[in-house]
């Protein structure tokens, strides 16, 4: 019997982080300064360069908006999520499992999703920040898939 997992992924506010020591924040306030209040800024800027938003409080490095996408990894063991990570702070996830039969306290979900309806019981994922697990994890996906389209 095939196993469905319908995982949602949400990113919470985590946009910013510090150049040099990788500290994260979610909002200017918690910078020292703000740009364009950022001393020697001409000299710290590449031409061309992305704009920072501000001076890391702790190193003083320049702090800059995060780009990109997040990548999440998650762990299915015998058909069961073990884990879910992700490369990047901030990030919340839920997966609704079609194989938990429901009880009295856990309430099932109806949801259309990929042109079917599935029910499930839906439970909360604290997804661990791994970067070297999810990095990994996407290499093998990008590896499989150039693979296959080689042939
Ligand atoms: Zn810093």
């Amino acid at each position: 019997m095939a196993v469905i997992y319908l995982a949602v992924v949400r990113v919470l506010v985590c946009p910013m982080s510090c150049d040099n020591c990788g500290r994260r924040f979610s909002s200017a306030d918690e910078l020292e300064r703000v740009f364009p209040d950022i001393p020697d800024l001409i000299n710290r800027l590449d031409a061309g360069g992305t704009v920072p938003e501000g001076e890391c409080p702790l190193c003083e490095a320049l702090v800059y908006r995060e780009q990109g996408r997040v990548r999440v990894g998650i762990l299915l063991d015998g058909g069961l999520v073990k884990g879910v990570f992700a490369d990047r702070c901030g990030v919340d996830a839920a997966v609704l499992d079609t194989e938990v039969l429901e009880t009295d306290d856990e309430a099932t979900l109806t949801v259309r999703a990929l042109g079917e309806t599935y029910v499930g019981v839906p439970q909360r994922q604290t997804p661990e920040n791994n970067t070297g697990l999810v990095g990994r994890l996407f290499e093998a996906v990008e590896r499989l898939e150039s693979k296959e389209r080689r042939g």
